[in-house]
């Protein structure tokens, strides 16, 4: 084997990329101490393999990459490269196809070394055995250090013996051989797990064996479950098939029902929207009914005390009649005899006639009787008449003096026992009084004393008369106070009946922005057009559809001239004031003219419910909306509270 060129770069202190030429003869190196001469030997050792840092000089194997001097940096990496001549291709099958055969051994810090020859990455072992074919290598006795030469004389004989099989060209075949052995034993070693391998395989092959009898078993007995399978899918699904079909006539036949219904729901729908709409005047009509049943209610108690006073007042007819009816048998009796005259008469001008000698002047003197006696019992019908009268007169104040006599005499009685308890009081005073010696002093009250009853009886007595003056004065005043209470209940129970009826109509959840609204009376209808439905928004903002208040000043545009804004009229929320400020109130034959002077979004609105907007659309007035109906329902309800409470006082 001989070495052309020896390359390195940052291998110890050969930190540039140095080429050492090896030419044909002896290459000598000259140098002082410490100028690199061993580490080109040992670069030539470390190339052929070497793995040993101490045979290196260094205490780990990274230390032989150049580590910095005083003006160069540390390198990472060193490399050192061996070219070998090959022109006689001795050189193993391997390495055997070129002139040249590039050794390079490369080591970069904490990735170890690699090796490669003529640029195809090999084994340390191959390097090794490379030079090992050639009888040399990094342990080779041919590279001789300084001192070795002592040390070989000095060796033990197996040491020699290395030389020596050098010398002999046979130290390669001894690490062929080692080599081969540790080839061979790994063969071995490789064949008895072949040998287990093959028992284990045959095992695998009697278990897939009965596998494979179990899944030809399986695969026959799996195309019978499916055949079955397919049966009894084949069955169900002509079952489900003809489930399908009925369901589909049931579906049909609910789709007609379901349509009917629906028809019907519309159908109920709309008569349900009709009769909603027709809600409220009934509400309306009921509230009135029920202050109507009120009033009825109150008349019926009226009719009542009515009918009692009849009653009486018929018994007291019945009374009379009796009195008239005596009066008149007294009467009867003086007819029958007025009768039983004229009859007499009658006689005795039947009697005259029959004489015929009667003469004319007796007969006109009985006619003359005869008149006179009917005038005399006319007028005795008149003064029965009058009697009559003046005794039904006469029987009414005879009642009103027995009851005023009989409460004058319980009066009397009670006085009398106050009387009697008064004098026995005195009389026992007296006694008392007697066994006293009386003072002057006590006299003199005593007389005091009597002047103050004196005195006291007659205001006792004045306070009577007042008494029943003001008892007379009460009897007068009972019949207009019992009717202004009649006409208080009747507006309070108005009153409840319409309240009643604003708060059951309140909204619940999100109230109306109308309830929280008032307008001036006689304005309902303006208000309910100007706003329309806008005015069963809520004010509050959850609901779906509301009024918001905006902040930020707002110049509103002005209304025509002379026109005055409806929210002068309204107390609303302040999230209306923007829409109220651009409404205007006019007289109902002014809005058509004004239309043209109108700015965007204003309108304006008569006192009746005529609409005029600015985008000229016109609405005459019409049945008032239930927002204005409910406005003017609240502005009746505070009169009606007004006046049922001047009517209370
Ligand atoms: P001598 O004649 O005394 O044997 P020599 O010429 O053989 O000396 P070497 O021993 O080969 O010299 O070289 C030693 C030099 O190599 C020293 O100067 C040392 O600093 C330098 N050296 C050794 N290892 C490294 C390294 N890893 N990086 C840089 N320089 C190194």
């Amino acid at each position: 084997m001989r070495f052309n060129k020896l390359r390195l770069a940052g291998f110890k202190s050969f930190c540039e990329a140095t080429d050492f030429t090896i030419e044909p003869g002896l290459t000598g190196i000259v140098g002082p101490n410490g100028c690199g001469k061993s580490n080109l030997v040992e670069a030539l050792r470390w190339v052929m393999g070497e793995n040993s840092y101490k045979n290196m000089r260094a205490s780990g194997m990274e230390d032989v990459i150049f580590s910095g001097s005083g003006n160069r940096p540390a390198r990472n990496m060193a490399e050192v490269g061996l070219v070998l001549d090959n022109a006689d291709r001795l050189a193993p099958a391997a390495f055997n196809d070129a002139e040249t055969i590039e050794v390079t051994r490369r080591i970069e810090r904490e990735a170890g070394s690699t090796y490669r020859v003529n640029g195809r990455e090999v084994r340390a072992r191959d390097v090794q055995l490379l030079f090992a074919d050639a009888s040399t290598g990094a342990r080779s006795p041919a590279l001789v250090r300084q001192g070795q030469i002592g040390e070989i004389i000095a060796a033990k004989p197996q040491a020699r013996r290395l030389i020596l099989e050098e010398a002999a060209g046979v130290s390669g075949l001894h690490s062929r051989r080692h080599e081969a052995e540790l080839r061979l034993k790994g063969a071995e070693e490789n064949l008895v797990r072949l040998e287990d391998v093959l028992a284990q395989i045959d095992q695998q092959i009697e278990s897939l064996k009965r596998q494979a009898r179990q899944a030809t078993r399986y695969k026959g007995l799996a195309a019978e479950i499916r055949r079955y399978q397919a049966l009894a899918l084949h069955i169900s699904w002509r079952d489900e098939e003809q489930r399908f079909i009925d369901a589909q006539h049931r579906l049909d036949a609910d789709m007609r029902d379901v349509a009917e219904r629906t028809a019907d729901q519309a159908e109920t729908a709309r008569l349900q929207a009709i009769a909603a709409a027709a809600l409220p005047p009934l509400r309306e009509e009921e509230a009135r009914a029920g202050a109507g049943l009120h009033r009825l209610i109150l008349a019926r108690e009226a009719l009542d005390g009515e009918e009692r006073r009849a009653r009486d007042r018929a018994a007291e007819l019945e009374r009379r009649v009796a009195q008239l009816a005596q009066d008149a048998a007294r009467e009867t009796a003086l007819i029958e005899d007025a009768v039983a005259s004229l009859e007499r008469l009658g006689q005795e001008d039947a009697a005259l006639f029959e004489e015929q000698g009667a003469s004319e002047a007796a007969r006109a003197s009985a006619a003359a009787r005869l008149s006179e006696a009917e005038q005399v019992l006319s007028a005795a019908e008149v003064r029965l008449n009058d009697a009559q009268a003046a005794l039904a007169d006469l029987n009414a104040r005879r009642n009103a003096l027995a009851a005023a006599l009989a409460e004058e005499t319980r009066r009397l009685a009670r006085f009398e026992g106050e009387w009697t308890a008064i004098a026995a009081e005195r009389d026992r005073l007296n006694v008392e009084a007697s066994g006293l010696s009386a003072s002057a002093e006590d006299m003199a009250e005593l007389e005091a004393l009597n002047a103050r009853l004196a005195a006291a009886e007659a205001q006792s007595l004045a306070a009577e008369a007042v008494h029943a003056e003001a008892r007379e004065s009460e009897a007068l005043t009972r019949g207009p106070l019992n009717e202004a209470e009649r006409h208080a209940q009747r507006l309070e129970t108005e009153t409840r009946t319409l309240m009643k009826l604003l708060g059951s109509d309140s909204g619940g959840l999100w109230p109306p922005v109308v309830e929280s609204l008032s307008v001036e009376k006689g304005y309902e209808a303006a208000l309910g057009a100007a706003l329309g439905d806008d005015l069963d928004a809520s004010t509050n903002t959850s609901a779906p559809a509301h009024w918001t208040s905006l902040d930020g000043d707002f110049d509103p545009p002005g209304l025509p001239p002379g026109v005055e804004s409806l929210a002068s009229l309204v107390k609303a929320p302040p999230a209306l004031q923007r829409r109220l400020s651009q409404i205007g109130i006019v007289l109902r034959g002014e809005g058509r003219a004004l239309l043209p002077l109108m700015k965007i979004g204003q309108r304006l609105v008569s006192k009746e419910g005529d609409l005029w907007r600015w985008d000229g659309f016109v609405s005459a007035a019409e049945a008032p909306t239930p927002a204005a109906r409910r406005l003017a329902e609240k502005n009746r309800l505070g009169d009606l509270m007004r006046e049922a409470e001047a009517a209370r006082q």
